[in-house]
């Protein structure tokens, strides 16, 4: 197999069937037939390697975490059926009551959710360190019975990034289960297993599609602990469903060239906001004045998709900039080849008081930014008219 990524992506495959087709066939099938009681018995026992029941396996969700294992030097994967259902099946099959969790403060919403709301119901509880913190003051956090380290970065909505050499030697020698959410960077981005971590988690509705259709997720790494996560999942029931998965291994063909675009396009827009009089400050990873352009430009390949930047006049500014907006997008996703604009505190955030939302860290002014694949100048264009 060659070594590149593309060819990678595209030439990954799981056996042509009898009909010899080009591409991958779609296998909607709930289960599979054996010969005879004897072989049946023998997938059951795994002393063959057979599809069994398509909540266990399925060719086309196979296909799909093999490529992911290509694309991140991963051992072995499962596939599910939306990120947070990958999230929550790898901390609930890792962890036991009484386990305690040490994570970034930046992760996710629902993340957020999973370690503040529902996990203390099994008795998991989790501490926190922010983006910035230094070795001493996350190591502070660990105690007992800490089982894992777990960060994402490029973070959401911040877009701040975590250094992850730092954390793998942390985790390293305390003995932790290093998991990484790399969902804003992709795989073609940035590689958390070639930085020491042991488990890489993926949103896969987001650039992995690429294209706004489908759900899904996915959990790739060390061979035991995938082991484990399977057990639980092929009995708990959230594997991604064949026809996602097939969209999904075909999204993944063009991943490097959407994801190439992304950045330049990404890169030229931050670079107009950044000289914008009314914005306060702008965060893109791969632009000299980000805080970690220097642990981005070590662990990543470019800067990804997501910008966000500061509008000096703060909240109102930020409801009209999104009234104002033509061409972007409001919506819910990101990753998509439509950019697309949120902001937190007159939408998701706008519960929270002025106060507990800069705790969290999203100021009132706070934009983000998804870049599509639109001509740059247009996207520019429609900021322009937005912001003036
Ligand atoms: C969207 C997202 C998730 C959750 O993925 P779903 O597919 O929506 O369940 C997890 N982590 C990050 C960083 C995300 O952006």
């Amino acid at each position: 197999m060659a070594a590149n990524f593309e060819t990678k992506a595209i030439r990954t495959e799981i056996n042509k069937s009898e009909n010899k087709e080009h591409t991958t066939p779609l296998y909607v099938t709930s289960s599979f037939t054996f010969e005879n009681p004897e072989q049946m018995a023998a997938a059951f026992s795994e002393e063959i390697d057979r599809n069994i029941y398509s909540r266990f396996t399925n060719p086309n969700n196979t296909e799909f975490i093999q490529k992911m294992c290509a694309l991140e030097n991963a051992e072995d994967g499962y596939a599910f059926a939306t990120g947070m259902a990958a999230i929550f099946n790898t901390f609930a099959a890792l962890l036991n009551s009484g386990d305690h969790i040490v994570s970034c403060k930046s992760v996710f919403g629902s993340t957020h959710s999973l370690f503040t709301t529902f996990l203390p119901k099994w008795n998991i509880e989790t501490s926190y360190f922010g983006t910035t913190a230094d070795s001493d003051e996350i190591e502070s956090l660990i105690q007992e019975n800490t089982k894992i380290l777990f960060v994402e970065t490029p973070t959401n909505p911040g877009v701040e990034v975590v250094d992850l050499e730092k954390l793998n030697a942390i985790a390293k020698k305390h003995n932790l289960i290093f998991i990484v959410d790399n969902c804003f960077a992709t795989p073609y981005l940035q590689n958390p297993i070639n930085f020491g971590a042991d488990l890489v988690l993926h949103s896969a509705t987001k650039l992995i599609d690429g294209q706004g259709r489908v759900l899904g997720g996915i959990v790739v790494g060390k061979k035991e602990y995938i082991r484990e996560i399977y057990l639980f999942a092929r009995n708990t029931g959230s594997s991604l469903s064949p026809f996602n998965a097939w969209i999904l291994s075909k999204s993944l063909e063009t991943l490097a060239l959407r994801v190439e675009k992304h950045c330049e396009n990404a890169l030229k827009i931050a670079e107009y906001l950044e000289k914008h009089p009314k914005i306060k400050s702008v965060k893109y990873p791969f632009l000299k004045s980000h805080p970690q352009y220097e642990i981005a430009k070590k662990q990543m390949r470019k800067g990804g998709n997501i910008i966000a930047f500061e509008l000096k006049e703060g909240l109102e500014a930020g409801k009209q900039l999104l009234k104002q907006l033509k061409l972007a997008s409001l919506t819910a996703n990101l990753g998509d080849t439509r950019t697309i604009v949120t902001h937190p505190a007159s939408t998701t955030h706008s519960k929270l008081s002025s106060e507990e939302r800069n705790a969290a860290g999203i100021a009132d002014g706070l934009v983000r930014l998804s870049v599509g694949l639109e001509h740059y100048e247009d996207v520019i264009e429609d900021l322009e008219q937005g912001l003036n």
